[in-house]
């Protein structure tokens, strides 16, 4: 799902889209000229390995996301909050939503027995 930049409103627009089973909505809204905030929340479930026995497992997801999408080059030095540059004049949801997953999927999850050894 796509959102060209032109179009979010101050007043925020609802997106919802997913990937795999995973589900990701919220608001955008814009903020200033080149800049878009993005709040939403990412639910569903990840398929990941056990960090410790390598086995696949489920892990349950029902995260809150908060971030800026930026029309082209971000610039400031403000290193606060997460941002997402875009260089098609367009928001893409997909994007940040499997970026997001990537980063889910990077962390180190442990299955239930190993987690209880
Ligand atoms: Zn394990």
């Amino acid at each position: 799902m796509k959102i060209v930049f032109k179009k979010v409103p101050i007043t925020g627009v609802d997106f919802k889209t997913s990937f795999e089973d995973i589900k990701f909505y919220g608001i955008l809204e814009k903020k200033s000229r080149n800049l878009v905030q993005c709040i939403g929340k990412l639910e569903g479930t990840l398929s990941c390995d056990c960090a410790r026995c390598g086995d696949e497992m489920s892990l349950h997801i029902d995260e809150k996301i908060a971030l800026l999408a930026s029309d082209g080059l971000y610039e400031s030095s403000e290193e606060l909050v997460e941002v997402i540059e875009f260089f098609d004049e367009t928001v893409d949801l997909d994007t940040i939503l499997q970026s997001e997953v990537e980063t889910l999927k990077s962390d180190y999850h442990y299955c239930t027995t190993c987690s209880e050894n």
